[in-house]
């Protein structure tokens, strides 16, 4: 499907998914179109996060008329009944900082409790008339304190399941982050349905 595609528009103004899923694309020859200045992405007032991410690749990909993707990501914490889900970028308030999130979540969550990364990751071409989600998941357990300097936002408290040795998500280099991450694995079903 669609195999010929060599860039695709990402709907985002966070530099830290642009850089992610910039190198997780690179390698299947697709390159990352930044959103033009001045196209304006919608709310995210949705409560799933599909509902969040198609919206915002439909507005880049009717800017742009190209072929746009764009995802909606974040934890849920089981101690907190799926929270802060599609809020994770606004668990301590509108305009809170990653750590000030992070440190809601460690006052809240206990040390040691489940948590699960989401990543909803959409494909809009309008040409086409093609519309497509695909998912991610990642799953961990909370650290006891903060720990590491790479990734971003929840990272330094995520202890993934799959990685031995109780390293948190941010001690991880890039490649081992990619493998497990719930963005990684949203990118490769979208690579995997572009048969690349
Ligand atoms: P949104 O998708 O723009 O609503 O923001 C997602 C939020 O979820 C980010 O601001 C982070 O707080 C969190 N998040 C999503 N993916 C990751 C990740 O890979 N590492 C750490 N935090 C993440």
């Amino acid at each position: 499907m669609t195999g010929e595609i060599s860039s695709l528009v990402l709907g985002t103004r966070n530099r830290h998914k642009v850089r992610e899923i910039g190198r997780l694309l690179e390698p299947a020859g697709i390159v990352v179109e930044p959103l033009p200045e001045g196209i304006e992405l919608p709310p995210e007032t949705g409560i799933t996060f599909v509902e969040n991410a198609l919206p915002k690749a439909r507005t880049a990909a009717l800017a742009t008329v190209r072929p746009a993707i764009a995802e909606d990501s974040g934890i849920e914490a089981v101690a907190l009944a799926g929270a802060p889900g599609v809020r994770s970028a606004r668990f301590a308030g509108p305009s809170a900082t990653d750590e000030e999130n992070l440190r809601k979540l460690l006052r809240e969550a206990p040390r040691g409790s489940a948590l699960r990364y989401v990543c909803a990751l959409a494909y809009v071409d309008p040409s086409r008339g093609v519309e497509k989600v695909f998912f991610g998941h990642c799953t961990g357990t909370l650290a006891t304190t903060p720990r590491g300097s790479g990734g971003f936002g929840y990272d330094p408290a995520f202890i993934p399941d799959e990685v031995s040795g109780g390293l948190t998500m941010a001690e991880l280099d890039d490649g081992a982050k990619d493998a497990i991450s719930h963005r990684g694995r949203a990118v490769r079903e979208l690579l995997g349905w572009l048969g690349r």
